[in-house]
């Protein structure tokens, strides 16, 4: 295996992006379009990563953020908008795209107030959002319990088959001549007189003329100087039902994102969350293993928010890593002083909203040294002052949540 590996390494390319997760893929076909030479390289193969271990909801702008929140949503709708139709023609692809849009459900006071203050802050900026109270989100969606205190419904979202994305984008890279080289762990980033020259794997190196890490919750042993804390691997867990009739006619999401499902193209229900419930909170952890009780929290949410889904059988359990950074926002630029670095990672459990623009952003950086899209708020040098810290309470540590969902009866 190594010798054939190592017999299928280009001595150099212009780009050498790192990781084959959706991001990797969208930035290679990018650059791949645009006349670059690329190689794409994995230490697994496409998808492997928190791309093919998702749940597949898609949308713009984030309740979650007041700071940052104008780049945010011109990130994110570029995005959507991408997926409905440049992309979508570019690739001859619809990525099984639905535009239902979604809701997220209050299941206490304190949620509701927070999503009413995050509905007005949207709608004073012309955000398609509305604050439905519990009798018109089941007007909406029937199958909601009697007992949820309202939703934020957001017009402008849906899902997709997350496969189907990255391997469109893949194959769109293969056929602007970009190489993926996969099973093949890049070991280093290669510099000269603060230049970025190539990488290292553990079949040999390339020499390169950009370098690209894509590598989201593995960032942190290709790029060591970036302060701990700035990123993190975080456990996430996912079950799937037996498929049923339409039932869930968009997807939801609940506590500030922690919880979140939606019915597949087969009928299947596919519910996530429940991370405080696994070890450590699901941080720090680089095992792709299922906790039974995550598991088992994820079961009973979906049970009490949707009585009618009590019965479903579960036929399928998984678990993958995303890359949490300490602000919840995802890091995207030039990384450090050494020039020919980039970086694009820590899309913490939202990358499906934000990765094919931000291909596109990064190709334009890479290419003509700067993007036409904001990217000041996701600049990866931002923790560089040393002082990374969990200060956005939705996305880190979550102790301060009940370890079981309750209605009041
Ligand atoms: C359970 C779960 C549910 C989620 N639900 C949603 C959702 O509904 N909607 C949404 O938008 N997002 C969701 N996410 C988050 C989303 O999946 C990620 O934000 C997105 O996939 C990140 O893409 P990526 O390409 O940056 O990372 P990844 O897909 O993780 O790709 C990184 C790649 O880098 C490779 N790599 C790492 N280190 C090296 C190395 N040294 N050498 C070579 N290769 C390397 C890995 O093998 C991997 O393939 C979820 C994530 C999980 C885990």
């Amino acid at each position: 295996m190594a010798e054939e590996q190592q017999q299928h390494l280009p001595n150099s390319v212009e780009v050498a992006v790192i990781g084959a997760g959706v991001v990797g893929c969208s930035i290679a076909y990018q650059l791949a379009k645009r006349g670059k030479s690329v190689a794409v390289f994995d230490q697994r193969g496409i998808g492997s990563g928190a791309s093919g271990r998702n749940g597949g909801m898609t949308g713009t702008g984030s309740a979650l953020h007041s700071s940052g929140g104008e780049a945010i949503y011109a990130l994110t709708s570029e995005n959507f908008s991408m997926l409905q139709d440049e992309l979508a023609r570019e690739l001859d692809d619809d990525f099984s795209l639905l535009v239902t849009g979604g809701i997220d459900i209050a299941t206490n006071e304190e949620q509701a107030d927070f999503l009413k203050a995050a509905v007005s802050r949207q709608q004073e900026n012309d955000i398609d959002v509305e604050w439905l109270n519990g009798q018109e989100a089941r007007d909406l969606v029937p199958a909601l319990s009697e007992h949820i205190y309202g939703v934020e419904w957001k017009r402008y979202s849906g899902h997709l088959w997350p496969f189907q994305l990255v391997h469109a984008l893949a194959n769109g890279a293969r056929y602007y001549n970009a190489r993926f080289i996969t099973h093949t762990p890049v070991t280093r980033i290669l510099t000269s007189n603060g230049t970025a020259t190539g990488i290292e794997t553990a079949f040999g190196s390339v020499e390169a003329g950009a370098v690209v890490v894509a590598t989201n919750a593995w960032t942190r042993s290709l790029l060591p100087d970036l302060p701990e804390g700035a990123i993190v691997p975080s456990r996430g867990q996912i079950l799937v039902t037996q498929p049923v009739g339409q039932i869930l006619p968009m997807p939801f999401s609940t506590n500030y994102d922690k919880e979140y499902g939606r019915q597949t193209h087969s009928g299947q229900i596919l519910c996530g969350g429940f991370r405080r419930l696994d070890v450590d909170e699901g941080l720090g952890h680089f095992t792709e293993e299922v906790h039974p009780p995550a598991v088992g929290g994820i079961a009973n949410c979906l049970a009490t928010i949707f009585p009618k889904m009590r019965d479903l059988k579960v036929v399928r359990t998984w678990a993958g890593l995303m890359g949490f950074t300490a602000d919840g926002l995802p890091m995207i630029g030039s990384y450090g002083d050494t020039k020919g670095l980039f970086v694009a990672a820590g899309f913490n459990g939202g990358g499906f909203s934000y990765a094919v623009a931000t291909g596109k952003a990064m190709a334009q950086l890479v290419a003509n040294g700067r993007s036409t899209l904001d990217l000041e708020p996701f600049d990866p040098n931002r923790f560089a002052s040393g002082t990374a810290s969990w200060d956005n309470p939705f996305t880190a540590g979550e102790q301060n949540n009940p370890g079981k969902l309750t209605l009041d009866a």
